[in-house]
């Protein structure tokens, strides 16, 4: 075959890019086809740390893992590149220093957060994105906190922290926020009471939809913190330093606002032609784009419709994990022929952190589990992915469970 091996490109190295590229090294040897990894940056991140990176619970560095590290580069052609357009029709993705051409194409571009045209919310909110946005919030915070301690007669709003939505990202950076600013009042001398964090969300309950025992748990959790909720108050504007909520347009003050109000698909997707509904393309069972057999659209991209509710499923990292073997196998498929695998999801449950030492959620069929047993699960549901992803190395290098 060689000389005419199919090119397969994998775009983006997040949960959905890594684990297939990982797939396909280990489903076909390096004569058989060509493989090649494009990202912008030179490392994965644990997109499901991200919170905790924002608060400054954990270093930058924990969440980052060098590709070189967990991708055999000698058999994968890693692409250190932005992607800028996809030409689906003569099959080749532009990128900002160059243009590569494919056979077959699986785009994990994730997601961007979605600001709902909410005026403000674009120039004034900071989110929850990737390494380089969540590094800035927390920087942000320590710096109000710098500023407030060095001024003789200090704006009290310089310390409150307004986070916008209360779905599984605010609250579990909400737990993190409360883990971190005891820490920063001790270091800057700054009592606890001078500083509010306030959650703002417009459902009339946090986690909309999730199990009402452990939303009522999570909450009560986090007011003992000393979080304050504002349910079923909308955010109309934002503004340099305040935001408008609610029917009677209420104004807070803000020293540092964070918003965690939705995600969308990476819009490059809709901006190459493909077709979106809400914000993502309906991808079919066997995770390929309609009318684009060689392209496979997988995790916060795509939307894979759920036959038991009728409904999507919900973008997670977990099921990205699980459309990657999909991806691998199917790709091999139509290249040797055989039957398309069609995806279901696994649920292995849900597990939202909120804090260093408390979590909630349900595992195994439904069972729920809080507080320290909880944690725990979390972090080995982290390490779980490391695992696959670099084996015990990796595990102990950058896991929860890391024993230094
Ligand atoms: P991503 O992980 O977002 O990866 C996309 C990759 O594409 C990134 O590496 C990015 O750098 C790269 N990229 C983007 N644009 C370009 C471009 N133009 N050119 C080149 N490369 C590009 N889900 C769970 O299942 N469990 C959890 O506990 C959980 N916790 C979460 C906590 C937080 C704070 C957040 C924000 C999300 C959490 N999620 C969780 C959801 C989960 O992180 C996402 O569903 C998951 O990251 C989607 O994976 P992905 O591979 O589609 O995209
Ligand atoms: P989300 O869409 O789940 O939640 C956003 C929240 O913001 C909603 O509660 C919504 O009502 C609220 N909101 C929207 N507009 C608003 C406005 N104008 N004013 C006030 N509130 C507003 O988004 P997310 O929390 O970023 O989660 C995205 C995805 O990532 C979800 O699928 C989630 O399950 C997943 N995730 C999972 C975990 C976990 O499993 N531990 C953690 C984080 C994220």
């Amino acid at each position: 075959m060689i000389g005419n091996k199919p090119k397969i490109v994998v775009l983006g190295a997040g949960y959905a890019g890594m684990m297939t590229t990982k797939r396909l090294t280990q489903q076909f040897s390096q004569e058989e086809v060509e493989i090649t990894l494009v990202n912008k940056h030179n490392y994965h991140y644990q997109t499901t740390w991200l919170h905790e990176v924002a608060a400054g619970t954990i270093d930058v560095n924990r969440s980052r893992i060098m590709i070189s590290d967990v991708i055999n580069t000698r058999r994968v052609n890693f692409v250190h590149d932005t992607v800028i357009k996809i030409n689906k029709e003569d099959k080749t993705v532009q990128l900002e220093n160059g243009e590569i051409s494919y056979d077959y194409l699986v785009i994990g571009l994730g997601f961007e957060k979605a600001t709902f045209g909410i005026p403000g919310m674009e120039e004034h909110a900071f989110s929850i994105q990737s390494v380089d946005t969540s590094r800035m919030i927390r920087d942000h915070i320590e710096y109000q906190f710098a500023r407030y301690r060095n001024e003789t007669n200090p704006d009290p709003s310089m310390l409150t922290i307004v986070v916008g939505g209360a779905g599984f990202t605010g609250i579990e950076f909400l737990g993190e926020l409360a883990e971190r600013i005891p820490l920063l009042c001790k270091k800057y001398d700054i009592p606890r009471q001078d500083v509010k964090i306030i959650d703002v969300e417009a459902m009339s309950t946090i986690l909309p939809g999730f199990n009402e025992e452990l939303l009522s748990y999570a909450k009560e959790s986090l007011e003992y913190r000393g979080i304050e909720f504002k349910l079923g108050t909308m955010i109309k504007e934002v503004k340099a330093d305040s935001v408008i909520v609610g029917e009677d347009e209420e104004e807070i003050t803000a020293g540092t606002i964070v918003w965690t109000g939705g995600v969308q698909a990476n819009r490059i997707v809709g901006e190459s032609g493909f077709e979106l509904t809400k914000g993502k393309v309906n991808v079919d069972a066997t995770l390929r784009a309609p009318g684009h057999d060689e392209v496979f659209i997988l995790g916060d991209c795509a939307w894979v419709m759920n036959n038991e509710t009728g409904k999507p499923y919900p973008p997670t990292a977990q099921i990205a994990i699980q459309e990657a073997d999909v991806c691998a196998h199917n790709i091999k498929t139509m290249i040797y022929g055989g039957t398309l695998q069609e995806f279901k999801f696994d649920d292995k449950g849900t597990v939202a952190s909120l804090g260093g030492s408390d979590a909630m959620g349900t595992v195994f069929d439904g069972n729920k589990i809080y507080g320290m047993q909880a944690k725990v699960m979390k972090n080995v549901i982290d390490d779980r992915y490391l695992f696959l992803l670099g084996g015990p190395t990796l595990v102990l290098k950058k896991g929860k469970f890391r024993p230094f």
